[in-house]
């Protein structure tokens, strides 16, 4: 069915021509007639489906009638991180282009007399994370009384990051006669029965899983040892051997690990941004900005901090550590091979990884091959084995010397993407960047709110979540020491080695 034929208004097709959509996706198609009948909808798709159009869309054809009233914004859009808000956020500048809306994005770790300002004028579209805008509502600077639509995005997520007591207190300050829109990737048991406590009759709007864009993604399992170390190197040989690699997005586990990898990355001469937690607003902005626009090959973040971004055309990804949710792998994977593109997703395996596999095998109802052996495998190139003397901060004649004599044992491997085989010049890894992702404190203000509370299911593996918050204000974050690290295959090919001018 053509965009012409879901009732979408002039203006707003207008602007999907412009954006070059040939026609909906499939949850656009079956949402939009039923969100511009006023019916609550229930919608069971993942990001990367176009379900940020399906309400989007005809959320503006809707607004075009009516004003906003000086703080009660007419519609309200929950997200569970600033940076999906951000990106609704850009949505609504891209589809608006041709209204003339007011759209307020209130999230954390930026200016509260900003955001009070925007309200005070009046706002259309309030995309907010939840614990700031509960605090607006507390300082009575925001009524909630004027909302006819909330979208509640992610719900999931929401779910993981522990907000759902704050989601049900926010359904319970807008008025009962609102219009819901419910978006989740999954159906777990608290999800379901905030559903039913919820939205109204919903119209339930189901699209399969990315198990189906999966074919387009080549999922390698590559074998590692015990040690972080291990890890590490078996990352890095991973990543200079991958065929036609253009980018990628390496996941961790936790918010620690990314931190640590991103240092250790950088050291070896990686062209390297993070994404987690503990950064401020900025940082992020300028990480997200950097391997978007391919002035940084590699982005290292954790499930959170990745969760939903829209990041098109990434070449592998990279597991670095196996998920401890196999939906989490789905996820992961899912943020190469898109839009009719083809990419590669490689699963680094320990001794103690093997559970956590056997569950994503299960979930993705395939098995998962191992990569051929990689260049500088130690089991069976004795001649890489030699440890580097200074791996925490290599010197550019080591690193061109090594370069040369490691260049015929590559032999009958596969090789990095032809382009790259040309021998790099050192580069200093850009030290200013490590500062600019040192975790910094936030306000105490800040710390109370859940939307500060970064990464919680990392957290819950050890405390609760106000604990481990205050425990890591208390302490400056310590530099981990690495151990030298076994050298394999120094080759870096010259695009992974420019340094990165940070924007913040
Ligand atoms: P989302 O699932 O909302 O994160 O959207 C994923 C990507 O799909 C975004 O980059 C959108 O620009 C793109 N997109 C949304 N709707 C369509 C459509 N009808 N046709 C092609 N691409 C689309």
């Amino acid at each position: 069915m053509p965009f012409s034929k879901l009732g979408l208004s002039d203006k707003v097709l207008a602007a999907v021509q412009t954006a070059g959509y040939p026609n909906p996706t499939p949850i656009q198609e079956q949402a939009i007639p039923h969100v511009l009948a006023r019916r609550d909808v229930l919608g069971i798709a993942q990001t990367g489906t176009g379900k940020t159009a399906a309400f989007v869309l005809p959320m503006l054809t809707m607004l075009e009638k009516g004003r906003a009233r000086a703080r009660m914004p007419r519609t309200l859009i929950l997200e569970p991180t600033r940076e999906l808000a951000a990106q609704v956020e850009e949505s609504f500048e891209k589809y608006g282009k041709n209204h003339k809306l007011n759209v307020a994005l209130i999230i954390g770790g930026v200016s509260f007399d900003d955001q009070d300002g925007k309200l005070m004028r009046g706002v259309d579209v309030l995309i907010a994370t939840p614990g700031r805008l509960l605090d607006h509502s507390e300082r009575g600077r925001l009524l909630m009384s004027g909302v006819e639509l909330l979208v509640i995005d992610e719900a999931d997520r929401m779910l993981d990051m522990g907000f759902i007591p704050d989601i049900e207190r926010i359904c319970k300050l807008v008025p009962f006669t609102r219009q819901t829109l419910f978006f989740t990737a999954t159906m777990p048991a608290e999800i379901q029965r905030i559903t039913e406590q919820f939205l109204h009759n919903p119209v339930r709007v189901e699209v399969s899983r990315p198990a189906t864009t999966a074919a387009a993604i080549l999922q390698q399992l590559v074998k590692t040892g015990r040690e972080p170390h291990d890890k590490r190197d078996t990352l890095r040989r991973t990543i200079r051997a991958a065929d036609s690699f253009k980018n990628a997005i390496i996941f961790c586990n936790r918010k620690r690990e990314v931190a640590q990898l991103h240092r250790s990355l950088v050291r070896h001469g990686f062209n390297a941004v993070a994404l987690h937690g503990d950064l401020d607003q900025s940082a992020r902005t300028a990480a997200l900005d950097a391997f978007r626009s391919g002035e940084a090959k590699l982005l290292i973040a954790s499930d959170v901090a990745a969760r939903g971004l829209d990041i098109p055309d990434v070449s592998h990804v990279f597991n670095f550590d196996v998920p401890h949710h196999a939906d989490d792998y789905v996820h992961r994977i899912g943020r190469t091979g898109r839009a009719g593109k083809t990419g590669t997703a490689y699963t680094i395996v320990g001794p103690g990884d093997g559970r956590a596999v056997a569950e994503i095998e299960k979930l993705i109802g395939q098995s998962i091959p191992f990569a051929d052996a990689l260049p500088g495998d130690p089991a069976q190139a004795d001649a890489l084995a030699a440890p580097y003397d200074s791996a925490s901060e290599p010197r550019r004649d080591d690193r061109g010397g090594r370069n040369k004599s490691r260049g015929g044992s590559r032999g009958g491997h596969r090789g990095p993407p032809r382009e790259h085989h040309r021998e790099a010049p050192r580069v200093e890894a850009p030290r200013a960047q490590d500062a600019r992702h040192e975790p910094r404190p936030e306000s105490p203000r800040q710390e109370t709110r859940p939307d500060h509370r970064p990464e919680p299911r990392e957290q819950r593996q050890t405390a609760p979540v106000a604990r481990i918050d205050d425990a890591r204000h208390r302490q400056a974050p310590a530099r981990p020491r690495e151990p030298a690290e076994p050298s394999g295959g120094d080759h870096l090919p010259a695009f992974l080695l420019r340094p990165i001018r940070g924007k913040a």
